[in-house]
């Protein structure tokens, strides 16, 4: 067991977040729901370093939230896939994302819109009902499809990195 960050306290809350509020953790989680279940898919859109995610993949496989199945037998190689308790953690993700939507917006608007999959396609709201057809809906009725803010974040991200890259 790695040290507690909590220590001494006696809530449900402090235990959901020494699983899941350690740094990359709930972003990891996010991929996997995106439908990004390879080590190499979820490097590479995150950035982030192979070590950690390494330890945060292994972390959540022996903590029951998320399951490894392979896809290869020659060369061996695994995908990530969501347990029952991963997928309990979609209402957690989608009222954060709306909570940051709301409260540390971007200038340009979301970067990404829920919507109900399929012919529907009406968007789904913080309380994670379809604003069309009024149903409430579960993450496999959902799809995550492009906001309005991702062009422009992506630009921005472009250009600070020009910026930076001129400036070595
Ligand atoms: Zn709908």
């Amino acid at each position: 067991m790695l040290r507690n960050d909590y220590e001494g306290q006696i809530c449900a809350l402090a235990r959901s977040l020494e699983l899941i509020g350690e740094r990359w953790t709930l972003m990891v989680i996010r991929e996997v729901f995106l439908g990004r279940r390879r080590f190499s898919e979820m490097q590479e859109n995150l950035g982030i370093a192979r070590n950690v995610l390494t330890s945060r993949l292994q972390r959540l496989v022996d903590a029951g939230v998320l399951e490894k199945r392979p896809y290869s037998e020659r060369p061996h190689r695994e995908q990530y896939y969501l347990t029952e308790m991963g997928l309990e953690l979609w209402p957690t993700i989608v009222t954060l994302t709306y909570w940051g939507d709301t409260y540390v917006p971007l200038p340009g608007g979301p970067p990404m819109i829920l919507r109900h999959k399929g012919d529907c396609g009406g968007v789904i709201n913080d309380r994670r009902v379809c604003e069309k057809c009024g149903k409430e809906l579960t993450v496999r009725e959902s799809v995550a499809t492009e906001g309005p803010g991702l062009k422009p974040a992506l630009r921005e991200l472009d250009r600070v990195g020009r910026v930076e890259r001129s400036a070595a």
